[in-house]
């Protein structure tokens, strides 16, 4: 038998489920990777993440051949060109069937759907990106969940239940082979502050479950102390599985912390939101495609003034944690959650601006890009989401950096027009600044937070009024 297996956001060959099951029986495989430049253009993902697709994707191949698997690249346009492309490329080459994990946006289902009916042979779609299947999990009714925590105690009903499977690498398959040198086309960031590949990334996470995870629920909301795994552009790509996360923290802590107040639930807790939207997509497409999961939030009057946009994006609104966490996207390609929220509640609620303008500035930017998450973290932000925040909790830009970043540590590090402010002024600096230094060129506050929270209640009431019309 000879089986083609088909590398996309898997980009491992540990607990890769379509390789393992590719490899059973002893079957030969082969490796392909579809290169969609234009695909990815009208996706918007950041160059910083086309880069890091490229060297994972080199490590990989080199891991390929060793084992003496050949991995062939193929490029094409976008997506709709792909289903073609395999069949011609596939045919008279004696493959028996195509291996693939599943990905959960609507253009890659779509892609997904007609080469299926394209091949001529049978292609297998395996689960690879979540510990529980997409849409396995439902309420009695059948639904899926739209609230998180009932969806997270039916998730951690199914592993106490079923627990999780770990798959191993395949073993060698022949003599090792010299690796393709991997060619991507588009725009490029480097992306080397971050280590490549899934043996620096098994490194890193088990670092982190050593020395950060029995503190990280007191310690994750303080950006200065880098006290998070920072594992996210390694998941997003599937460089590493989450099966692989839950296998660390086990390995760490003896056992698997199933409950709330457990030492280390926290960031299992996180590896759940992860999951939950991730099931969201799968079952409501209108979230890949531009869509509020509230729909009478679509009537919402916003603002979008272009100007503070562009502030926005600079790290120029005059809110020091504002700033320094924009500055911080743009330099790095991260950001920490926490400071998320925060960007996130100030562009929809104190700018008034669309989430989807920062959805989409996020995904310019960040190395870890992902739609599910990113789409539910900001329909969570603006309110317009599953579970989302209530419309009238709108995060105090000034309390929220007062609480989170209370000595000014991480603001200094990418503010330095607000080095020498001391702690007690640098949330609010202006007044500080105009006494002593009054030549600073740092901006005035581009909103007064409490008029505009006002104004964005209002935009959300204006749809009560609407529905009761
Ligand atoms: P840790 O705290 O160590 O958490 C471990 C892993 O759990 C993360 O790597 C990530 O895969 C997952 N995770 C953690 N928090 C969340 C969450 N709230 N939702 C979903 N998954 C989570 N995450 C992305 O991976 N890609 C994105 O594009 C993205 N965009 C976001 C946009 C907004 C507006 C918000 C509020 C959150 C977004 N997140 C996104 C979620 C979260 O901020 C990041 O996953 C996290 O900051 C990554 O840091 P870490 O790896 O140190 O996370």
């Amino acid at each position: 038998m000879r089986h083609l297996v088909w590398f996309r956001t898997d980009l491992r060959l540990a607990d890769n489920p379509a390789l393992h099951e590719a490899t059973a029986g002893g079957a030969r495989v082969e490796a392909v990777y579809i290169d969609c430049p234009e695909q990815w253009r009208r996706h918007g993902n950041a160059p910083i993440q086309r880069d890091f697709v490229r060297r994972n994707l080199q490590h990989l191949a080199d891991r390929l051949a060793e084992l003496g698997i050949p991995l062939t690249q193929l490029q094409t346009g976008s997506f709709a060109e792909v289903p073609a492309l395999l069949a011609e490329w596939t045919a008279g080459r004696g493959f028996d069937a195509l291996y693939a994990n599943r990905e959960i946006g609507i253009n890659e289902r779509r892609r997904d759907k007609k080469v299926q009916q394209m091949l001529a042979i049978p292609c297998r779609v395996f689960n690879g990106d979540c510990v529980v299947n997409h849409g396995s999990l439902t309420t009695r009714s059948g639904d899926m969940y739209k609230v998180f925590t009932p969806f997270a105690k039916s998730w951690l009903g199914r592993l106490r239940g079923s627990g999780y499977r770990l798959l191993p690498a395949p073993d060698r398959q022949g003599e090792p082979l010299s690796p393709p040198a991997i060619h991507l086309g588009g725009e490029f960031v480097s992306s080397k502050a971050w280590p490549a590949g899934e043996t620096e990334a098994a490194r890193l996470l088990a670092e982190f479950c050593r020395e950060q995870l029995r503190h990280y629920g007191e310690r994750r909301d303080y950006p200065a102390l880098q006290a998070t795994s920072s594992l996210s552009p390694y998941l997003a790509l599937g460089v590493l599985s989450p099966n692989q996360c839950l296998a660390a923290i086990e390995a760490e802590l003896g056992s698997l912390p199933l409950s709330r107040g457990e030492r280390g639930f926290s960031w299992l807790n996180e590896l759940i939101w992860r999951e939950f939207y991730r099931h969201l997509l799968v079952v409501f497409p209108v979230l890949s495609m531009h869509r509020a999961f509230k729909p009478e939030t679509e009537a919402l009057q916003w603002g979008n003034d272009e100007q503070l946009f562009a502030l926005w994006c600079r790290g120029q609104t005059g809110y020091p944690i504002i700033d320094a966490a924009m500055r911080c996207l743009n330099e790095t390609g991260w950001m920490h959650n926490r400071l998320r929220m925060i960007v996130a509640s100030f562009l929809t609620k104190d700018l008034h601006i669309d989430w989807r303008r920062g959805e989409a500035w996020f995904m310019s930017r960040l190395i870890d890009g992902e739609l599910a998450a990113n789409n539910g973290g900001w329909q969570w932000a603006a309110g317009t989401g599953a579970d989302a925040a209530p419309y009238f909790r709108v995060f105090n830009p000034t309390t929220q950096s007062e609480r989170f970043d209370a000595q000014g540590d991480f603001i200094r590090r990418w503010v330095p027009e607000l080095a020498e402010v001391p702690a007690a002024a640098i949330h609010a600096p202006h007044q500080w600044l105009a006494t002593h230094n009054p030549t600073h060129n740092y901006p005035l506050p581009v909103v007064d937070h409490g008029r505009a929270r006002l104004h964005a209640i209002a935009m959300f009431d204006a749809l009560k009024d609407r529905e009761a019309v």
